[in-house]
């Protein structure tokens, strides 16, 4: 299988890592949208959201976990910041490897475009 963020996880291509355990790493992303712009994602290869079920929803949990943590170490948990995962095309997912974007260092708009 041809996946960035499975080469990523698996060194094969060289990425910024914040956290890493045996089963998640973040990084950040190589195109920021904000002062704080970091990825989140399982190290096993889940397409998208629609892939979590009842058999692998504790990644989820998680990495909402490792979120509040990096947020404290990265400076924006108390001002806040967003968690947010794009699915599928029109939810503007464009890497086909489950991610979660952590963003903030700045007043996030709402709603999205
Ligand atoms: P999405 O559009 O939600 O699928 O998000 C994919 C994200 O991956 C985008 O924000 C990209 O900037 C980011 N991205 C793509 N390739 C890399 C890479 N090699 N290292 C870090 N971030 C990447």
């Amino acid at each position: 299988m041809n996946c960035i963020f499975c080469a990523i996880a698996g060194k094969e291509i060289p990425s910024d890592i914040v956290f890493e355990d045996e089963s998640v790493i973040a990084f950040r992303d190589i195109s920021p949208a904000a002062p704080v712009h970091v990825l989140i994602i399982p190290k096993e290869h889940i397409a998208s959201v629609r892939e979590i079920s009842g058999t692998n929803s504790g990644i989820i949990a998680h990495i909402y976990e490792i979120a509040v943590q990096l947020a404290k170490e990265l400076g924006i948990f108390d001002k806040g910041f967003r968690m947010v995962t794009n699915c599928g095309e029109d939810g503007g997912q464009t890497v086909g490897h489950l991610h979660f974007h952590l963003l903030g260092g700045r007043s996030l708009k709402w709603p999205p475009g």
